[in-house]
């Protein structure tokens, strides 16, 4: 094989293909130095004398502009000296940065990147130039947000803090301090467990659990700082990152202790009673809609008691209100002792109680009312006088799907007006039948307001009859309502509802107005006089102004006060009150004359009977209507008449219907007698009426 390379022909080609080379590649390097997408510079005495287009496109001037200007306006003034100093000093390579003051006016940061050589004995400087503006500007704003930062966290009014993971401080601001009362030494390496109250601290430890696993959260706890003073904070808790990884957490806790305390205060007046302090109906139902909410899955039975008291208004007026709030405080504290803890008694005003027992069965709940009203039953020790109380109960239990909170309570006030009409002192389950009766009740409550103006009160009379000679020895007087929708309304259905709501106060009035001047009526027609008989309520009877209200009929009407007699009903006298002694001795001194009313049925003392020196007994109709069956009725009339006797008293047997005790009294020597026998009750202008007085005569 031939050799085609010739060594001469090696060495002359050579030499013309490395000057062809050499020309090749400084023409390649000048091309990609022009294109290069880095800037690059070339300076002879302080004057530029190459720039690329990179270079040209950074400082935005054209490479005429460049070489013609000078290097001084280029540079930032402020860092000119950095230029200068590369300029004069010793070092062949170097880098740094300076500001460049663009064309449009713009300052970049760039960083040079710079060689020096000495060619010719002329100092060269040559390099690249990179915008790092991006960078600077960002470890600006990184500096900035540092110490905006670190003010924040120094300055802050707020508590802020740091924890590791294992919830130890490793930072706390001036607040921390003035918050906890531990000075920042104290804190740092310290847990936070030791702060918090106990009550809180499960929660507080699960926030921040969930701080550390990335979750923020937002909530209030109480501490106990330094000097033993608790504060209730508000707490924002974040977690720490440090490059994207979590070291431990932060928070901010503001002092809320006195927005804290007035929320507490405003919720009291909001679901508390203020008198009692007892949850108060917004409450009470809010607590039973959880308990609904409960038994559905725990399929229990929540049960509600509606409590009133009876004949609270009859304290709170003889007593004065002082006293009657007192009364209801020792109440509701004995209404609390006798139910479970996780029972609730609410009051919902006046003398109205409710229990909410949230998982109970019938049982238990009869032995909670009995044990209620024998509670209350214990005399009560208010400021130096002892009272006694009872107390209508209605029971309402929950029938589970499709209860309302309303509803349940409505059952049980229900059920509570049935006891407080024909029971008192016991309690009643709520049924359906219920419903009707009730309504009938309230019907009377609210219609009695007007009854008087609208002259719907009526009194009818019946006589009252000397058993031995036969004669008329007085007429008692008993109201009826004439109602427009109800028909004749007998008292017993209206006078407890009106005693509750004091409309027996006019309504007595009226009785006593209307009987005297109608007893009078009969005297002006010559009828021969006789007593009028009118019942009277402890109510009234609690009035400081009754003896005024008694004398001033009596002035008005012109009937003279041996003509008129108050009938008190026994149980009354159970009443045992300075007013009403004072009252009952002051109507005596006016000359009126006094019966005990369905006399055998209370618990009067004879002391009391002595003391007041009543007029007359009143036989309860209860034991005349059994006195021709059963001999315990006729023992006890017979007892009482002798009794009567004894004291010297008049004795009259009410509700004599029929001749065998007619004869029984009349052998047993009872004075007088009232009943359907002789006449039913009438209205005074009834002919029947006027005829029966006639007759006796
Ligand atoms: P009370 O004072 O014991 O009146 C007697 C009641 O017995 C009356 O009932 C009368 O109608 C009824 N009665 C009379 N004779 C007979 C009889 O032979 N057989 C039967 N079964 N009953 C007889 P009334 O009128 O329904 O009054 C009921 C109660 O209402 C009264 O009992 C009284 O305590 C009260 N009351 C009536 N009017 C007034 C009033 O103006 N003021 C006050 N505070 N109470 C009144
Ligand atoms: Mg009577
Ligand atoms: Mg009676």
């Amino acid at each position: 094989m031939k050799n085609v390379y010739n060594k001469e022909d090696v060495s002359d080609s050579h030499l013309e293909k490395t000057q062809k080379d050499a020309s090749f590649y400084k023409e390649m390097f000048e091309v990609m130095i022009r294109n290069s997408p880095v800037s690059v510079y070339m300076i002879e005495n302080w004057n530029f004398t190459y720039v690329n287009k990179n270079f040209c496109s950074l400082v935005g001037y054209t490479e005429e502009e460049i070489f013609a200007g000078r290097i001084n306006n280029l540079i930032h003034p402020e860092d000119l000296f950095l230029v200068q100093g590369r300029n004069t000093g010793e070092e062949t390579d170097a880098r740094y940065r300076v500001r460049i003051n663009k064309k449009d006016g713009d300052i970049i940061h760039v960083e040079i990147h710079s060689t020096k050589l000495v060619r010719n004995g002329k100092k060269v400087l040559f390099g690249t130039v990179f915008d790092v503006t991006k960078e600077v500007t960002a470890n600006i704003l990184l500096k900035e947000s540092q110490e905006r930062f670190k003010s924040l966290f120094y300055n802050n009014p707020d508590a802020i803090f740091t924890f590791d993971l294992e919830g130890d401080f490793t930072d706390a601001n001036p607040g921390c301090e003035v918050l906890s009362g531990y000075s920042k030494d104290e804190l740092i390496d310290m847990s936070f467990t030791p702060l918090i109250v106990s009550e809180d601290l499960a929660t507080t430890l699960n926030y921040f659990v969930e701080a550390t696993q990335g979750i923020a959260n937002s909530y209030e706890i109480t501490i106990t700082r330094k000097d033993g003073k608790r504060r209730n904070l508000e707490i924002s808790s974040f977690p720490m990152k440090h490059t994207g990884k979590i070291v431990g957490t932060y928070g901010i806790a503001k002092d809320i202790t006195e927005k804290y305390e007035n929320r507490k205060l405003m919720e009291e007046l909001v679901f508390y009673d203020s008198l009692t302090k007892l949850p108060n109906r917004k409450l009470f139902e809010d607590r039973l809609k959880q308990v609904f909410i409960i038994s559905e899955t725990n399929k229990n039975q929540p049960t509600v008691l509606f409590l009133d008291l009876d004949r609270f208004k009859f304290i709170n007026d003889s007593l004065g209100h002082h006293l009657g709030d007192e009364f209801l405080k020792t109440v509701s504290k004995r209404l609390t002792n006798n139910v479970g803890e996780t029972d609730t008694v609410g009051r919902f005003g006046g003398d109205e109680f409710a229990i909410l027992l949230p998982n109970t069965d019938r049982n238990e709940t009869i032995l909670i009312a009995q044990k209620l009203n024998h509670a209350l039953a214990q005399p009560f020790d208010v400021m130096g006088h002892s009272l006694s109380i009872t107390a209508s109960i209605g029971i309402a239990v929950s029938n589970g799907a499709g209860e309302s909170v309303d509803g349940l309570i409505k059952k049980a006030d229900t059920a509570m007006y049935y006891t407080k009409e024909f029971g008192k002192n016991s309690y009643t389950f709520y049924s359906a039948e219920l419903d009707q009766k009730t309504a009938y009740k309230l019907t009377i409550e609210k219609d009695l307001k007007n009854a008087i103006n609208n002259n719907e009160f009526v009194l009818y009379y019946q006589p009252i009859i000397d058993l031995k000679t036969r004669e008329l020895t007085g007429m008692e007087a008993l109201i009826r309502w004439n109602h427009p929708e109800l028909g004749l309304v007998p008292p017993d259905n209206f006078i407890p509802i009106s005693e509750e709501s004091g409309e027996i106060i006019p309504i007595g009035k009226w009785v006593l107005y209307t009987a005297c001047s109608q007893n009078k009526a009969w005297q002006h027609l010559g009828i021969p006089p006789f007593k009028i008989c009118v019942n009277i309520s402890v109510i009234q009877l609690q009035q400081s102004n009754i003896v005024q209200t008694v004398k001033s009929i009596l002035d008005d009407t012109g009937l003279d006060s041996q003509w008129l007699e108050l009938e008190i009903t026994e149980s009354i006298l159970l009443e045992d009150t300075k007013t009403l002694k004072e009252n009952l001795l002051n109507l005596k001194a006016l000359g009126i004359s006094m019966s005990i009313d369905d006399f055998g049925t209370g618990y009067t003392s004879l002391s009391y009977l002595r003391q007041f020196s009543f007029d007359r007994v009143k036989i309860d109709r209860s034991f005349i209507g059994d006195i021709g069956n059963d001999s315990h009725a006729k023992a006890i009339t017979s007892t009482i008449i002798s009794l009567a006797q004894k004291l010297s008293m008049g004795v009259i047997a009410e509700g004599i219907e029929g001749e065998t005790q007619l004869s029984y009294l009349q052998a047993e020597n009872c004075d007088q007698g009232q009943g359907y026998y002789f006449s039913r009750p009438l209205p005074a202008d009834q002919h029947e009426l006027s005829n029966h007085i006639k007759k006796y005569f």
